[in-house]
């Protein structure tokens, strides 16, 4: 891995994110449970559409304990609208394992939130980032794009590979400072600038280091994902 450039990415997404970064509530907050919420909310909706619905939850269950006692009629009333209900049910379940397990403590190791119902690598590591600023990679959709276009000038033939790859990339390009600001950077980087569709190469700040560089313009490269 080419140490100098990852330093130029960290240093260029950081000062990309001190201008551009993205107003959004649950970025107010490093409660793990509401972190937790909002992740679960952004499995598969737009952040627009996230925001309304993350505030009226958290005002109705504004503790991980609050929603562990809720009746599940309540859970999914609330959660009414956003759809794909399976994430209610994982995400109150999840609430009542810290509740039973945990003693309504949320817990603090990657390994423990991994084995809450309903959370998987990504979500575990934007918990354990965004709640505690441990350096968990997070890898969604738009991180991944992002890693391959910057850093990947031949795709491996294996996905398994490709993916091993990234999430080592995202591991590594953590710095020591700023975990919670480097990762949000890289999800609103890609969501923003090196977006699916259209990325903005021209106006990019990550130009001179990307191996992608006009190369992408105008045409997905690696996939076309939705952008959150
Ligand atoms: S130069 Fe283009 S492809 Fe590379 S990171 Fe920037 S927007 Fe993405």
């Amino acid at each position: 891995m080419d140490c100098e450039a990852l330093r130029g990415f960290q240093a260029r997404l950081l000062r990309w994110f001190r201008t551009h970064g993205r107003d959004l509530p649950w970025r107010k907050t490093r409660d793990p449970y509401r972190i937790l919420v909002s992740e679960v909310m952004l499995q598969q909706t737009q952040v627009d559409r996230v925001r309304r619905y993350y505030q009226r939850f958290v005002r109705q269950y504004p503790t991980v304990r609050d929603l562990a006692t809720a009746h599940p009629a309540r859970v999914r009333e609330a959660w009414e609208g956003l759809g794909y209900y399976a994430r209610a049910r994982n995400l109150h379940a999840a609430a009542r394992e810290v509740a039973r397990r945990h003693g309504g403590r949320f817990p603090r190791r990657l390994a423990e939130v991994m084995a809450l119902p309903g959370v998987g690598r990504y979500t575990a590591g934007a918990v354990m980032s965004f709640a505690y600023g441990e350096p968990a990679p997070v890898l969604d959709t738009n991180v991944r794009r992002l890693l391959s276009r910057v850093f990947v000038r031949r795709r491996p033939a294996s996905p398994a590979r490709l993916d091993r790859r990234l999430w080592a990339l995202a591991k590594a390009a953590i710095p020591h400072r700023h975990v919670w600001a480097f990762n949000q950077a890289l999800m609103d980087f890609g969501a923003t600038v090196c977006t699916a569709r259209s990325p903005k190469c021209g106006i990019c700040p990550m130009r001179e280091i990307c191996v992608n560089y006009g190369r992408t313009s105008g045409a997905p490269t690696h996939s076309a994902e939705d952008e959150s």
